[in-house]
């Protein structure tokens, strides 16, 4: 900016600029200060006067403190107009240099008082806007708290638990990393041998080292802790596989493995636990069926139908129209994975079955998709 542009209403910020109303002085960098002409005491006092007005009306318009910090500079400031219209009082007679004097203390005065009140009003303004802002309407009812629930395979869980503990069996709780040796040789699969392929296994940088692929090294961790004592535990926990994620396969799910060890064990004793298991999970009156299976830990293996809690054995979607829902695997002991793991096949016999818990809450509620299950939406919650 320079020269003589002239700037209508509020002033524009600038050591260097041109004001409308001083027709006769320049404001000019260099010098600072403002240059008179042949002026008398009344062009004097009528510029301040004008700027008194001029001060007023711009105050009234600041909403804010940097707009207050803008005027003040403008006006009161150091290099203010009404400073320097003073600085040139000299030109005047000394005699009436008092009067104006007093004349401009009086708008200096009065401008400051103005100010105050501003930054008042603009401060209580700001604190009455945050009040609303932030204001609670108490008679609003309130939100209410829903208490939540227990994940549905936590649910399941503890069902399944409580079952069993009912007959005896303890909670045996073992690790989710495992060797390669509790996971398959212990239990009769040996490297290369070709019931590995039923278990996509995720391997660890660590040779040897895997997530455990089903929770059956627990039954060997049980085995081998209480050998040759008998054993009845449960043992739940998630398993891993390196499997292609579907409406019915996940990567992570958990299992519940049971094994009975004792001297006179039978398969009759396996039939009779599932059983009671399968009344007071499904409810009682059910009826089951034994499939001849292979499971390499296991023989003779099977694996367990009921018939389906859905539609009562007629046929639905949930077991696919054959009236019949698998629950579980099941079978005798193999005699090599006692040998190995501290029991005399000779002496001694047992039963171990395992289920899927997730797998379970799927038919006795009808979900579709199991990745329901870890996808975090609340909405599966709520239903079930
Ligand atoms: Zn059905």
């Amino acid at each position: 900016m320079g020269g003589t542009t002239e700037y209508a209403g509020n002033f524009v910020p600038g050591d260097e600029c041109v004001v409308s109303f001083f027709d006769s002085f320049v404001l000019t960098k260099q010098e600072g200060s403002i240059h008179m002409g042949n002026t008398t005491r009344e062009d004097i006092v009528q510029q301040l006067e004008q700027v008194l007005r001029e001060a007023q009306t711009t105050l009234a318009q600041a909403n804010n403190s940097e707009q207050i910090q803008a005027w003040h500079s403008e006006y009161l400031g150091r290099k203010g107009q009404l400073t320097g219209i003073l600085r040139n009082l000299g030109s005047l007679a000394p005699e009436e240099r008092p009067q104006v004097g007093k004349v401009a203390n009086d708008i200096k005065v009065t401008l400051e008082a103005e100010l105050q009140a501003r930054q008042e009003a603009i401060a209580q303004a700001a604190l009455e806007a945050m009040r609303r802002a932030e204001s609670v309407d108490i008679t609003l009812p309130g939100r209410p708290q829903t208490p939540g629930k227990l994940h549905i395979t936590t649910r399941t869980l503890r069902d399944i638990y409580m079952i069993f503990a009912e007959m005896g069996f303890q909670i045996y709780e073992s690790p989710e990393v495992e060797t390669d040796e509790y996971n398959f040789q212990l239990l009769n699969m040996p490297p290369g041998h070709p019931a590995r392929d039923m278990w996509d296994t995720f391997y660890t940088t660590t040779p040897g080292l895997l997530l455990r692929t089903h929770t059956s090294p627990g039954q060997v961790h049980a085995m081998r802790q209480y050998a040759p004592e008998p054993i009845r535990v449960i043992v739940p926990g998630k398993v891993y596989r390196y499997e292609q994620v579907t409406a019915r396969s996940e990567s992570m799910f958990n299992q519940v493995e049971g094994l009975a060890i004792g001297k006179h064990v039978t398969f009759s004793d396996l039939k009779g636990v599932l059983m009671n298991y399968a009344n007071q999970m499904y409810g009682e009156g059910r009826v089951a069926r034994f499939r001849k299976s292979y499971f390499p830990f296991t023989e003779p293996s099977v694996e367990m139908d009921i018939d389906c809690v859905i539609c009562n054995g007629k046929g639905c979607p949930i077991c696919k129209y054959s009236g019949w829902l698998e629950i579980l695997g099941a079978g005798m002991v193999h005699p090599l994975v006692l040998q190995y793991n501290g029991y005399d096949p000779g002496e001694f016999s047992g039963f171990a079955f395992g289920m899927g818990p997730e797998r379970m809450a799927l038919q006795k509620y009808g979900i579709d998709d199991i990745r329901y299950f870890y996808s975090n939406d609340a909405r599966m919650l709520e239903r079930v």
